[in-house]
């Protein structure tokens, strides 16, 4: 009898699978392909052709024949209408999308459904506004001269992201990017390349030309090398892990490409004890958890403040319970799997330090038994910030409490890490809100609230293994657009 997922992968709306390349199908230049897998359970999805230098190269140069073709010759507004069009096309074909994206990342429907999608769709249309209001300034420098300074686009985009969010962490420098004018080559990670598949077809569909958006699924030692050493490349915008970050940007400086990294996180969630307790602790589970913790921007150091801290644990940890590890496809679940095999033994691994180090584990660590790559919501107690477990960035669903005696102890602890992408403050005392937030080294601070991000807000760290540069808001027109100083002579006046 077929099991449930043979069903559910036969009706599954597939994207074609070869490589999209100057609005071409094609198999790899060397034939080869790997295989997507279901992170629930293991099983086969799709093989999809395997980009390496050979397909690379010819990608880069249809984005740089796109550049000198009829693109250059479009208006913002007529860009503004194609990314219009293509958020349409996404929009209809939504719960495909949806599917598509639960199906090879493993994230749970309600999930993919409420934000990935959702978030994709809104970033398109935010840029697709933009597209027309990329101006210039005239700068009366002299008196002999008519000084001007113009945006030009920076020419042809390398984007390479990761497999948490697949589709809407393509389409925060998809949508940017083609909204400047630049023609993009996007790198899927292999895990999850089934949705940037489609986006490169939805894109062709829209109108957007051929060559404009191409797709080179492959593994990052092979695509991803290729891409960023490649001399064609004027731009890399990155999103991954500290380690392959800081490998883009000396590979980069060989021929001084222009680099965003957007890296991981160890953020910093403060808890003081005059807060909403149960606002807190809702917030702060779905902080964590949320994605099975597979978020860069994850509140997984949580700072409780000393008085509170037991009481904090006992009612995270009883929200931890109600969580329903499970099929993404089971609209009950609130927990789906980690993202691949390797994952899951990286998490437990950290877990098993944890343990070793001396934390005091409140709820889970234990192995998920069976198939699907599973992982229990964790959360340890009483930990300090010197610790494995709060210095370093698991990517999966575990909690590390550490508790804090006064507000000057909790901003040096927050900050005393490698990573700055976000943090968050809960307090009734407004000023020390403000004060705090003020202190904090991240990119983003929350205020008695967690997680959220918005198209029109920038994104991005403060250096360190956050990385540098910033995706979304108006900031990202600054990724894809050069700056070009036009100096007319006009003889001296009479
Ligand atoms: P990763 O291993 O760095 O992979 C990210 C991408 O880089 C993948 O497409 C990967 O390809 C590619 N890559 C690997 N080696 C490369 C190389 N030598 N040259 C060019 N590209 C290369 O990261 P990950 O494990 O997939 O993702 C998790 C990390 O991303 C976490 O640290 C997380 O915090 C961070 N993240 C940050 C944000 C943010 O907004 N700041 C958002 C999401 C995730 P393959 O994997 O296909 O081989
Ligand atoms: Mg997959």
């Amino acid at each position: 009898m077929d099991s449930f997922y043979d069903t559910l992968e036969a009706r599954i709306d597939l994207p074609d699978t070869r490589l999209l390349i100057g609005g071409e199908r094609r198999d790899s230049v060397t034939g080869k392909s790997f295989e997507t897998l279901n992170p629930a359970t293991g099983t086969v999805i799709a093989s999809v052709a395997q980009a390496e230098a050979g397909d690379v190269d010819l990608a880069v140069k249809a984005a740089r024949a796109a550049l000198g073709g009829p693109w250059k010759t479009l208006t913002g507004a007529q860009r503004g209408r194609l990314l219009n069009k293509l958020a349409d096309l996404l929009e209809k074909n939504s719960e495909a999308l949806v599917q598509l994206e639960s199906l090879d990342a493993g994230k749970p429907l309600a999930a993919t459904r409420r934000q990935d999608i959702p978030a994709a769709i809104d970033c398109l249309r935010y840029y697709a506004g933009w597209a027309d209001k990329i101006d210039g300034v005239v700068v009366p420098a002299r008196a002999d001269a008519l000084t001007y300074v113009k945006r030009e686009p920076v020419g042809v985009v390398a984007a390479i992201v990761p497999w948490n969010f697949p589709l809407m962490n393509a389409v925060w420098k998809v949508a940017p990017a083609i909204a400047c004018g630049c023609a993009v080559v996007l790198k899927p990670a292999e895990l999850t390349p089934l949705t940037a598949l489609r986006l490169g077809e939805l894109a062709l569909e829209a109108g957007i030309p051929p060559g404009v958006l191409n797709i080179v699924p492959g593994f990052g030692t092979g695509a991803g090398q290729a891409l960023i050493e490649h001399p064609g490349v004027d731009k890399i915008a990155f999103t991954g892990s500290p380690a392959v970050g800081k490998h883009i940007m000396a590979v980069a400086a060989q021929t001084c490409k222009r680099v965003t990294l957007e890296l991981g996180g160890k953020s910093a969630n403060l808890v003081f004890a005059d807060a909403d307790i149960e606002g807190a602790v809702r917030a702060s589970s779905s902080g964590i958890f949320f994605n099975a913790g597979q978020v860069c921007s994850a509140g997984s150091r949580i700072l409780v403040q000393e008085s509170i801290h037991d009481q904090f644990v006992e009612l995270l940890s009883a929200r931890a319970a109600k969580i329903k590890l499970g099929d993404p496809f089971d609209t009950t679940t609130t927990m789906g799997p980690l993202i691949s095999a390797v994952q899951q033994q990286r998490v437990q691994d950290h877990i098993e330090a944890g343990r070793k180090e001396g934390a005091q584990i409140a709820f889970g660590g234990a192995q998920v038994e069976g198939a699907g790559f599973y992982v229990q919501p964790t959360i340890f107690a009483r930990a300090n910030n010197s610790m494995g477990i709060a210095q370093d960035e698991i990517f999966g669903p575990v909690a590390t409490v550490i508790p804090f005696a006064d507000e000057r102890e909790a901003v040096q602890i927050a900050n005393d890490s490698r990573y700055s992408l976000a943090a968050a403050v809960w307090t009734r005392d407004v000023t020390r809100a403000h004060q705090v937030a003020n202190a904090l080294r991240a990119g983003t601070v929350w205020i008695n609230t967690y997680g959220h991000t918005d198209t029109r807000l920038p994104w991005g760290g403060y250096g360190g293994d956050s990385g540098v540069g910033r995706d979304l808001g108006r900031a990202a027109l600054e990724n894809y657009t050069e700056q070009k100083t036009i100096w007319l002579h006009l003889g001296m006046a009479a």
